[in-house]
């Protein structure tokens, strides 16, 4: 179908067909247990690039189609109330594209959005490394001058997708002497040059999401070098600001379901005292948490429709989200009883009746990804509540 983009009012309206549309035909491929698989997340990153979808506030020059930021909020919305899977390339669309629209030459923006708009090219995110992840600053992995490029030689760690990824942009050091955050670059490094290996994690889940990035002589040339040398931990800090309180929709929007799924478990399993108490308590707190993170999710988007970042709210979301759905999980484990013990099939797979497990398990990665609870709370500490540091 043509969707129409001369107004906000008149993509929202095409786009809202397309989406019941592209995602009925989903569920005719994939049960809604599968919507979580890299096939699945592909198979949807693959319709959106079709229809032009992750392009939606890029200038038309290279593709895109202009829209504003409510636009792409709202987008966001309609697909997160639909359950739409997580596309693939998340990482691309809303991190790495909006850093190179903001600091990329001409020369990168065509060379590397294209690939992001049309789904041909998967990259990943290489920042943390063995002893850099909550220290991010100490990165350690070198990039040296060499001739008319930089040769890369380091270890990158948790790297999400990299097994799937052409590319990835990481944070290199090009500054031996330097410390800190100071003397670090931003590179968008080919994986597929030599010298670079991708090594999968196996994950508690049985899975292997997550990879380790061994860059042994790796040839990076100039032009793959974003902004100046040095100004790495800038670009990078606000690459992060750019998923815009986004990312917050579709996971409030799923703790919401959980929630429920969970209290009509609740009322089935009928636990004897005094766990019965206990969990209704633990219950009821957890809804009235996560009607406060409806609220500060709604907040946030609000103001960044109107230009601005989500700041220091974006962290106290991240904690009060991810620790709330991990105690929702380990509630339904306990209402589950038994059948909480099933798990994933020999080929790394859940079933249906394992989804539960599998979010279980998940849930305990979700208060480290993207800065543990501790860090977050520092921040909190110092920036929100204006803490003396300890
Ligand atoms: C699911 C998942 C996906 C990820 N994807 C990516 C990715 O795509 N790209 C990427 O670059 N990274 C990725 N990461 C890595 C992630 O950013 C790091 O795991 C995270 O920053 C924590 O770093 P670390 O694992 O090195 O733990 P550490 O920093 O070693 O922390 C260990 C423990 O010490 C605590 N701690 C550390 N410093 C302090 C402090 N100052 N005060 C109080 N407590 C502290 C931490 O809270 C934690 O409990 C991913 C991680 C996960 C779990």
């Amino acid at each position: 179908m043509n969707i129409r983009d001369n107004t906000d009012g008149a993509f929202l309206a095409d786009v809202e067909q397309w989406l019941d549309a592209t995602l009925a035909r989903m569920r005719t491929r994939f049960a809604p247990h599968e919507w979580v698989h890299a096939e699945c997340r592909t198979a949807w990153n693959a319709e959106l690039c079709a229809a032009n979808l992750v392009a939606l506030d890029w200038p038309r020059e290279l593709g895109g189609r202009n829209l504003s930021t409510a636009a792409l909020i709202k987008f966001h919305e309609m697909c997160a109330v639909r359950r739409a899977p997580q596309p693939l390339n998340s990482i691309a669309h809303s991190i790495l594209a909006p850093t190179l629209l903001k600091f990329g030459t001409e020369e990168q923006k065509r060379s590397f959005l294209e690939g992001i708009r049309l789904g041909t090219e998967v990259w990943c995110q290489g920042y943390s490394e063995p002893g850099s992840g909550s220290d991010l600053a100490s990165v350690r992995t070198r990039a040296s001058r060499e001739g008319d490029g930089w040769v890369v030689n380091g270890h990158k760690v948790w790297t999400t997708q990299a097994h799937a990824a052409r590319w990835c942009f990481a944070l290199v050091r090009t500054d031996p002497d330097s410390r800190a955050h100071k003397g670090l670059s931003f590179m968008l490094v080919d994986l597929k040059a030599a010298g670079a290996r991708v090594e999968p994690i196996r994950q508690i889940t049985g899975e292997a999401d997550y990879n380790e990035v061994f860059l042994e002589q790796v040839h990076v040339p100039d032009g793959n070098l974003v902004g100046a040398p040095g100004d790495g931990w800038r670009i990078a800090m606000a690459a992060a600001e750019y998923e815009r309180g986004i990312y917050f929709l579709p996971r409030v929007i799923q703790l919401e379901a959980e929630l429920q799924e969970v209290e009509t478990l609740f009322e089935r399993a009928a636990p004897a005292e005094p766990a019965s108490t206990r969990l209704a308590a633990t219950l009821a707190t957890l809804s009235d948490t996560c009607f406060v993170i409806r609220c500060r999710v709604d907040a946030i988007l609000r103001r960044v429709a109107t230009g601005s970042t989500p700041g220091t709210d974006g962290t106290v979301l991240k904690l009060l989200w991810s620790e709330t759905r991990q105690a929702l999980q380990e509630i339904r484990m306990e209402l589950l009883g038994e059948a909480a013990m099933l798990g994933p099939d020999s080929g790394g797979r859940f079933s249906e009746a394992a989804v539960a497990t599998r979010e279980f398990l998940w849930s305990r990665a979700e208060t480290i990804v993207a800065g543990t609870s501790e860090i977050q709370r520092n921040i909190i500490a110092e920036r929100v509540l204006g803490l003396p540091k300890g």
